[in-house]
């Protein structure tokens, strides 16, 4: 646990090559008292050097991938899911969609470029840029697998550009197909090489059956292909832009000096605004330009590291100087290379294995990450704290909630309740009070972080907490916000405090729900709650109503608690856990209004789907059988349980959940796993389940699935395969 207070707040714009090289570095020697935060659309980001591989087939989709969320945790940074779209630098601000701004105190950019050709007719309909590469891939992913008979056209006719076809038509042919591939250029192609790799790589495009176009100009792409200047077209199912560098538009508006639209930087890697830094593809180096390719923003890496720790802790500066010739490794379909350095070349297999190997050391080193170490424990301590503490880092969200054992028994020392007007019994989701003829429904409930970002804390917390009033088929009302931040300085703290109430503003009033107070506090780590209060119009849904023959409905899938276990140790995909995080934050207000008719009704959170039916078989003396195979789960998540992983609160779960029959195994571990903002489970009439599961499918719920029956016997609780 980090107790030392945060005072800087350092933004990472873009997960390209350089910043993931300084997030190694960052988690390997964190800078004490920064606060970093990540800006990417997507939780990978691909490694341009295998692209061309996994275009041949030769990789598979997360073998191109760094995986941005497991690099995140490991460097203590928070990950913000999304595109920058504008940066005020008097403000000091960061503008992503959909989101508060983001403060900086120093922050650094390396965005990659676009291949994309605005002012090429048709293509951005029609066409798809190679860069960025992650939307390159997903489309190649698509087509690879529904063409028929393949014709592809690539315009520009540079290094990459050559590789790309080369690779596509490689791939084809392992499918089966008889490809027609053509690389356009309105010049001739390969001039960026030397004379001698330049005749190799002909070569291997006349080998690979490449149709070459050159002084060709392209005017417009449709449908069917591409035109020429003079009137010619070429057919094309697939046409692809890989025709030079654009920067990104949005880069020129900021205010920092550009060339080109690139931004000029120095020796030091700094901008015009000493506080920003910008690396890669999308900087331009005044004192020494060079092409733009990946081997620089890799070198860069270990100065920008140097930099930003220098501007935010008050050190000196030092420059990068960039290397004159740098060996070029290009892929030439199949498991082939061409390597070229000081104007020689080859080519052939062994410089495929050499490419190769380095590629894969390259990407080696953000999967092979050191695990998060537990605190020390001095030699002489209390007994039973290292068995207390575990071997894992503690879960958060409701993976850190109190067991349902310790909380009944703190329960059972209550005096009983001779108010009248206190109508729930203890089990339910809320509390139901009558106030002059209305039943009022209250909750609270707070989440330790999981995540280091406050915004998708405060939504989850926010709607975690409003599925207890759901769950009742209330309407919330009102809310006050509990709110513990870690240590940080005055002006961090106004950030952070400006970003939670943004976010759950939003969420709550979404629901219908203002917020009217509430209290903020500094602590040891960031904790987010919600009391709230709603009314019921009907009579509450309670856990107590469900009917023997009722058909169950889960509304949303189960694993978010191994999940986030599995992240915390980075042993989860980072794709899954995104995934997770979007599932978390699926509203289920419509869903519990399609629900209304529900004989019973809780949402799913820190017990476990077990835990929450074990309540309502127990208020409702049915029994519940549940169809273990029927259960939605997540991506990612049966495969984690296989592999053993564990919430921290499973094995209190399990044992909360009272006597249970039948199969058992790592899928039926799932039904224990604790939920965080988990879904809506219904007992419905048998009559009517089929169309309400319809009617959620159709609000969008769309893994809301029947788990399983009510019935009659004991124990509380059976498993079917
Ligand atoms: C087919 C092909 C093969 C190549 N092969 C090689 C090679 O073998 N060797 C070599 O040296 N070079 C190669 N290159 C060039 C190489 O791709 C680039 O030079 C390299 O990727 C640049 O890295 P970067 O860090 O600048 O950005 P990138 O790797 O492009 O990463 C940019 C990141 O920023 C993110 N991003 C974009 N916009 C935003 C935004 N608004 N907000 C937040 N994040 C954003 C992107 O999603 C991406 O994750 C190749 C290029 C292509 C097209």
């Amino acid at each position: 646990m980090n107790i030392l207070p945060k005072t800087k707040d350092l933004v990472l714009i873009g997960g390209g090559h350089t910043h993931a090289l300084v997030l190694r570095k960052w988690g390997m020697m964190p800078l004490a008292g920064c606060r970093v935060t990540v800006i990417n659309p997507g939780p990978t980001a691909p490694y341009s050097g295998m692209l061309p591989g996994f275009v041949g087939g030769h990789y598979t989709r997360d073998e191109l991938d760094i995986d941005l969320v497991k690099l995140a945790r490991f460097a203590g940074a928070r990950l913000i899911d999304g595109a920058a779209v504008a940066m005020d630098l008097s403000a000091k601000t960061i503008s992503v969609d959909g989101r508060p701004p983001i403060a900086f105190d120093v922050a650094a950019l390396d965005i990659g470029i676009t291949s994309a050709m605005p002012q090429l007719d048709g293509f951005a309909a029609h066409g798809v840029p190679a860069k960025p590469l992650g939307q390159f891939a997903a489309w190649w992913q698509a087509y690879r697998t529904t063409a028929a008979a393949p014709r592809i056209a690539v315009i520009g006719g540079g290094v990459a550009g050559a590789e790309l076809a080369m690779a596509m038509g490689f791939a084809l042919r392992g499918g089966g197909h008889d490809p027609v591939v053509t690389l356009i250029d309105r010049g001739q192609v390969l001039t960026a090489l030397g004379d001698v790799a330049r005749a190799k790589m002909l070569a291997a495009l006349d080998a690979s059956g490449v149709v070459l176009r050159e002084n060709a100009q392209v005017v417009a792409v449709t449908s069917s292909g591409v035109t020429l200047r003079g009137g010619d077209t070429i057919t094309a199912e697939f046409v692809t832009g890989a025709a030079g560098a654009k920067p990104h538009d949005w880069q020129a508006q900021i205010g920092l000096r550009v060339t080109d639209g690139f931004i000029d930087v120095d020796a030091h890697l700094q901008t015009s605004d000493t506080s920003v830094f910008a690396v890669g593809d999308c900087a331009h180096m005044v004192a020494s330009p060079r092409p733009k390719a990946g081997v620089f923003a890799v070198r860069q890496a270990p100065v920008l590291f140097d930099n930003l720790r220098a501007v935010l802790s008050g050190g000196d500066l030092r420059a990068y100087r960039p290397q004159k010739d740098y060996l070029k490794l290009v892929s030439l379909g199949g498991k082939q290379a061409l390597a070229e350095r000081f104007g020689t070349a080859r080519a052939g297999p062994l410089l495929w294995k050499w490419k190769d190997h380095i590629d894969r050391k390259f990407m080696d080193q953000f999967d092979d990450l050191p695990q998060m170490a537990q605190p020390d424990v001095p030699r002489t301590a209390a007994l039973g704290l290292k068995d207390a503490l575990g071997e894992k880092p503690m879960c958060g969200g409701c993976g850190a909630k109190v067991g349902r054992g310790a909380l009944q028994d703190a329960l059972a020392g209550l005096p009983p309740t001779h108010r009248d007007d206190i109508i729930s019994i203890a089990g339910d989701d809320a509390a139901i009070v009558r106030v002059g003829g209305v039943s009022q429904v209250m909750t609270t409930d707070h989440l330790r972080a999981f995540s280091h970002d406050p915004v998708l804390m405060a939504r989850i917390t926010a709607l975690h907490a409003l599925g207890d009033i759901w769950a009742m088929g209330g309407k919330p009302q009102a809310a006050t916000a509990s709110l513990i931040l870690p240590r940080m300085s005055a002006t961090l703290q106004r950030r952070t405090m400006a970003e939670l109430m943004d976010a759950a503003r939003g969420v709550m009033q979404s629901a219908g729900v203002a917020i009217v107070g509430g209290h903020s506090s500094l602590g040891d780590e960031l904790t987010v709650g919600f009391t709230i209060t709603g009314v019921c119009d009907a009579a509450p849904i309670t856990i107590a109503g469900a009917q023997m023959g009722d058909v169950l409905i889960l509304t949303k899938p189960l694993g978010s608690g191994v999940l986030l276990a599995a992240e915390m140790t980075g042993d989860a995909r980072g794709a899954d856990v995104q995934a997770c995080f979007a599932q978390m934050l699926h509203a289920q207000g419509d869903a519990a209004a399609i629900l209304a008719d529900a004989h019973a009704m809780t949402d799913v959170t820190g017990f476990g789907l077990a835990g929450h039916a074990a309540g309502i078989a127990a208020a409702s003396g049915v029994q519940i059988q549940i169809n273990v195979a029927d259960v939605p789960l997540m991506d990612g998540a049966a495969d984690l349980a296989a592999r053993g992983v564990r919430s921290s609160l499973f094995t209190d779960n399990v044992a909360g959940a009272g006597a249970w029959e039948g199969v058992s195994g790592p899928t039926t571990d799932l039904m224990f796993d604790p939920q965080t903002a988990g879904g809506l489970l219904a007992a419905v009439s048998a009559k009517t389940a089929v169309a309400t599961l319809a009617a959620l499918h159709s609000a969008g719920h769309t893994q809301a699935a029947i788990i399983g029956v009510c019935a009659a016997g004991t124990p509380p609780l059976r498993f079917n395969a």
